[in-house]
């Protein structure tokens, strides 16, 4: 996957696999669980035992879109928690073979005719909620300049987009095209990996220029790529309004919204790059709410005590608990690890040997920002920058001392949004669940027998 420097000078390049590996669609599951950030029963236009259609917008009116992906009933309405450790409302649906699609969610009749406020409105009753900015309303939402369509994916050992770009050449413009009238954006960029250059010369992309990306990570995360591609800052709000105008869009997501335009019908599936340390990269389309355990089955894998499961990448993903973790619409991987593989950050001190600092993409001083957030001194956090992290991984897959630097920066800016100023020290940034990417500390799969000498027991 990579390459480390032979004297150890120069930064280690990671390279995103370059693969082909047909998408194989598997049927919908027996149950589905959709998951719903920030929301609680009431928010349903649902309950227990209610029939549903696909399509079916499951939100008590005006508090969605939240899409039922198949046809079915309702069997529980419950809490559940994510991989990121956030609890969500979870409705789990017993599902149907054969869907009834929800004719409230009509085609746009004249795509080529239609405005830009009629496209958006139909992209957002379609329940896109993961590109609110694609969606906005302009008179609340500032202009965008940069729309950016990437056919990279998030992790190296992901290649969604790349498929999906190898396999949907032909629909490449018109997925520019819709997308920058329903966007409205001044220009729109399509970011494509060197390695599918020749793909690249032979499709037509409208309106868009071309932007050629070496295949490095993490060349693919959206903060990484505006930079790259001469635009500004991402688009984000904030508690005092708004900053940035790029928006960067996947591949996927793109042909998503025009295929829901065309169709009335709004995504209900999701691919995603299976591996494992053994065998050759695979790619799966599955109905979003299926258990990832439904891909294992189909990869024949069978996760090991202390092995560990990860979701969306080794390098920036999230420690997976349960095989019933459902794939959701902004799930790229899975991974298997074998217990062999499984690395384990340390206790230990920072040697100072500033490998950490080379090979920041933005330029932090990590290995002062791992001090400082390891003892909970968040505030001097700020000024160095942290919010600019793009939390990557590469300085902890780089730190010789096994530092959980990646864990410690995420935490501190978990701890500056919240305001909450309480010191974490490393055993607790170590023993904890909250931080975002791969945690150290969780063994997946863990036995009643392994549960005595395992760190989070
Ligand atoms: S995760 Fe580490 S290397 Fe990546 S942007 Fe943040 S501080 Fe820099
Ligand atoms: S945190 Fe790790 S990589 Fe960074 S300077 Fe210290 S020992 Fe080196």
């Amino acid at each position: 996957m990579g390459l480390r420097s032979f004297f150890g000078i120069l930064p280690p390049k990671l390279f995103y696999k370059d693969v082909s590996a047909p998408v194989e669609l598997l049927p919908v599951p027996e149950k589905i669980t959709l998951l719903w950030y920030r929301r609680t029963p009431s928010d349903l236009a649902v309950g227990v035992g209610t029939e549903v259609e696909t399509g079916q917008d499951l939100a008590r009116n005006g508090r969605g879109p939240f899409v039922s992906t198949v046809t079915g009933h309702v069997d529980e309405v419950n809490t559940f928690l994510g991989v990121d450790s956030r609890e969500y409302l979870a409705v789990q649906i017993s599902a149907d073979q054969k869907d009834n699609f929800d004719p409230s969610l009509p085609a746009v009749e004249d795509l080529s005719e239609a405005k830009p406020e009629t496209l958006r409105a139909s992209v957002n009753r379609a329940g896109f909620t993961a590109l609110k900015s694609i969606i906005r309303d302009p008179r609340v939402w500032p202009a965008i300049d940069a729309l950016i369509i990437s056919v990279l994916d998030l992790d190296p050992l992901s290649i969604v987009n790349q498929q999906i770009f190898r396999d949907n050449t032909d629909q490449v413009q018109a997925a520019v095209e819709l997308l920058a009238r329903t966007t409205e954006a001044s220009r729109c960029v399509l970011a494509v990996p060197d390695n599918l250059a020749g793909i690249a010369s032979k499709v037509s992309t409208g309106a868009a220029t071309v932007a050629m990306v070496p295949p490095v990570y993490p060349n693919g995360l959206p903060e990484i790529l505006a930079k790259n591609c001469g635009a500004g800052l991402l688009m984000k709000t904030y508690d005092t309004g708004f900053a940035g105008n790029t928006v960067v869009v996947s591949l996927e997501h793109a042909l998503a919204m025009v295929s829901s335009l065309q169709t009335g019908r709004p995504m209900l599936e999701k691919t995603v790059t299976f591996s494992s340390g053994k065998g050759e990269l695979q790619n799966f389309r599955v109905r979003i709410g299926t258990p990832v355990g439904e891909i294992l089955k189909r990869a024949s894998v069978n996760p090991q005590p202390k092995g560990k499961l990860i979701l969306n990448g080794t390098m920036r993903g999230y420690a997976c608990f349960s095989d019933e973790q459902p794939i959701t619409a902004t799930t790229e991987s899975v991974h298997v690890q074998e217990p062999s593989e499984v690395f384990f950050f340390q206790n230990t001190q920072c040697t100072n040997c500033g490998k950490c600092n080379a090979i920041c993409p933005v330029d932090l001083e990590v290995n002062l920002l791992g001090r400082l957030s390891e003892y909970g001194i968040y505030d001097k956090c700020r000024g160095l920058g942290i919010e600019n992290c793009v939390e990557c991984g590469l300085c902890g897959y780089v730190c010789p001392a096994s530092r959980p630097l990646v864990q410690f920066l995420t935490r501190a800016k978990q701890g500056l949004s919240e305001e909450a100023q309480e010191p974490a020290g490393m055993e607790e940034a170590l023993e904890c669940n909250a931080c975002g990417p791969v945690c150290p500390a969780i063994r997946l799969f863990d036995t009643e027998s392994d549960k005595e000498d395992s760190p989070k027991a």
